[in-house]
């Protein structure tokens, strides 16, 4: 079932979705060669701790997760897709860094992601990163009273498709409001014109994800949660909360 939010109920969201945003602009600023991924997540900590926020990450344990999840970040590094687990790996030069974050505010919750690189670059790695953005904006900008949730997956997967890249199969977007999970799911890719129709006041968490080496399948660590790419290829993640208004897509996880 589909929560339909009150203006207000979106403002409030905004207000939790404003930690979020800047909870990953300080772990963005705070990433460097040499940094810990427990580091970074306890960056986003203190955030979250500062603002009177709370964690949907932190305890979350779904159906296929072995054990709770320990941290308020997710850090996904190199091939790494999602769900990473911050430990005491220290950034090398020319990581890709994948950082998702939530926080609840007031009964509301805000979920988004970026992604970025340290040290020097790699241009493959600059381009997949740009890619997981374009497809972002596009599926928001797709995100309109009228359209389809078809209408945004399409907009991603055609993208993603065009450059070449792999789109992990079965992941995507939700639904979000006082649980950070809700209906509908946001598929990352498919036909156009086809599934529920956005109305104002849905909520939804957009996120693409993209895999350099093409390929859609993944891999679950031994840890139970991280997943990787099956060649060791690099993945990129992108991701807002977006509320579908008569005015248009209204972004509630910039900082
Ligand atoms: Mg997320
Ligand atoms: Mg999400």
């Amino acid at each position: 079932m589909v929560e339909l939010k009150t203006t207000e109920s979106i403002d409030a969201m905004r207000a939790a979705g404003r930690v979020v945003g800047r909870a990953l602009g300080a772990v963005r600023a705070a990433a460097d060669v040499g940094v810990s991924l427990r580091e970074l997540d306890t960056v986003a900590r203190e955030v979250l701790r500062a603002a009177g926020a709370g964690s949907p990450f932190l305890g979350y344990r779904p159906r296929f997760a072995p054990v709770p999840f320990p941290a308020v970040v997710c850090a996904s590094v190199n091939d790494a897709i999602v769900h990473g687990i911050p430990d005491d790996y220290r950034l090398r030069d020319g990581d890709l860094v994948s950082i998702d974050c939530g926080a609840t505010l007031d009964g509301w919750a805000g979920d988004a992601a970026v992604s970025f690189t340290v040290g020097r670059a790699r241009p493959a790695d600059l381009a997949l990163i740009a890619t997981a953005e374009r497809a972002l904006a596009a599926g928001i900008a797709a995100a309109v009273p009228g359209n389809r949730i078809g209408d945004i997956a399409h907009a991603i997967g055609s993208i993603g498709r065009a450059a070449g890249y792999g789109i992990p199969d079965g992941f995507g977007g939700h639904g979000i409001g006082r649980e950070m999970h809700e209906d509908p799911g946001v598929p990352n890719e498919g036909p156009p014109g086809r599934g529920m129709k956005l109305r104002p006041g849905m909520v939804l968490a957009i996120e693409p994800m993209l895999v350099a080496g093409g390929t859609d399948d993944y891999l679950t660590d031994g840890d139970g949660w991280t997943l990787r790419t099956v060649d060791g290829s690099r993945a990129a993640h992108a991701e807002h909360t977006v509320a579908i208004t008569a005015a248009g897509p209204r972004i509630l996880t910039l900082a």
